[in-house]
């Protein structure tokens, strides 16, 4: 058996009430997949993390070395695509596009062989994945700080045990908006923030100081990713656990991240940092040390399907008898495509959801919907 083809399809949906975080504001959501067709007709799908059109170009680019292949040589397939990439991407979107057709080949190696990735990658060890709700973006609103508190609650009502907000507005403001979530949904919900690289490292060390009585469970993104000792001395002057790593690549980026102990938790996310199979290898370096990774997840349900496999077949660190739970990131901001545009949709409950059972990711995605987006929503 061959692959036949490599599609890029972007797919795209105009928000309802567009809404930002510390550094741009999203009128809309738009994704790159990808779907890998072998000549019997079966077929996998994928999605890139990053702008869609330069996903999309760059899976055109490395489409080649994948058509003509065997699907089951998924890290062969790899090892060419990175090899042809490497020279001018050793980050960056085009890894990206590596990414989004290696998922895909995850996909359909899975379908072929009648197994879910999960056992492919090596057997899950849970059946049902913990989750924690990604929300709490900022609206234009009247009422930021009751527009945030009322989504909290809704959140911590459907039965999340964990929500992480955004902030990197500025310290003081932030401060506001997280001892008010803080308040508003009690002591024993987990509260995450995520500044996305707005801060300096004096002010990530005010504003970590001060959230520290509130109970945080980690604080991600205090820095900009290309500062590599800020978050090592922030690390080693605030009791928060630092999270950190949607903006690296590969093994090699990750290496640094984690040789120099920048993070408590890592966050490689699969569409980006080099797809399933180099995230599986990212989760390895980083069990060397002793760092549990929580991946970065923010597309559609091809995404979070490849997120729950991966995560499902994780070893939480240390190894003990009552084990803490492995974690994905469930993003919960207005995501049509997530929504609809593939099936079947995943239900959390109590703050956890099932892996999926089906041969490959488990999902597919509707052609009605499929056409509908292509179109631009
Ligand atoms: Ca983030």
């Amino acid at each position: 058996m061959k692959i036949a083809r490599i599609e890029a399809i972007v797919v795209e949906q105009q928000l309802d009430r567009p809404f930002y975080f510390s550094q741009f504001e999203f009128q809309a959501r738009q994704v790159c997949l990808v779907k890998a067709v072998a000549d019997d007709g079966s077929y996998g799908w994928g999605e890139g993390y990053g702008p869609a059109a330069v996903v999309k170009a760059g899976v055109e680019f490395l489409a080649p070395l994948a058509i003509g292949e065997n699907p089951l040589r998924v890290e062969a397939i790899w090892s060419k695509m990175h090899l042809r990439a490497l020279d001018y991407a050793r980050r960056g979107v085009l890894v990206a596009a590596i990414s989004a057709i290696d998922i895909a080949l995850w996909d359909l190696r899975g379908k072929l062989l009648g197994q879910p990735v999960s056992a492919l990658l090596g057997g899950r060890r849970r059946e049902d994945v913990r989750v924690y709700a990604t929300g709490l973006y900022f609206t234009e609103s009247d009422d930021q700080v009751g527009a945030l508190v009322k989504e909290a609650q809704r959140y911590a009502a459907q039965g999340f045990s964990a929500i992480k907000m955004k902030v990197g507005l500025g310290v003081e403001t932030d401060l506001r908006h997280v001892r008010a979530v803080r308040q508003a949904i009690g002591a024993d919900i987990e509260l995450m923030v995520d500044a996305n690289h707005a801060y300096s490292l004096s002010e990530a060390l005010a504003f970590a100081r001060q959230i520290e009585p509130l109970g945080i469970s980690f604080f991600e993104e205090p820095l900009s990713p290309e500062d590599y000792d800020g978050y090592r001395e922030l690390r080693q002057r605030t009791s928060i656990p630092i999270a950190g790593g949607e903006c690296e690549y590969l093994l090699a980026g990750f290496r640094q991240l984690l040789s120099m102990r920048c993070v408590d938790i890592a966050q490689p996310d699969i569409c980006a940092a080099g797809g399933l199979t180099e995230v599986k290898r990212i989760a390895a370096l980083a069990s060397a040390f002793q760092t549990n990774i929580i991946p970065h997840s923010w597309g559609t349900g091809i995404a979070f399907a490849a997120g729950l496999h991966l995560v499902s077949t994780l070893d939480p660190l240390p190894g003990r008898l009552r084990m803490s739970a492995a974690m994905l990131e469930m993003d919960r901001s207005e995501n049509a495509l997530r929504d609809t545009l593939t099936r079947p949709q995943f239900k959390q409950v109590d703050g956890y959801v099932s892996v999926p059972t089906a041969p490959g990711l488990g999902v597919d995605v509707d052609p009605v919907q499929l056409a509908r987006y292509a179109a631009g929503g």
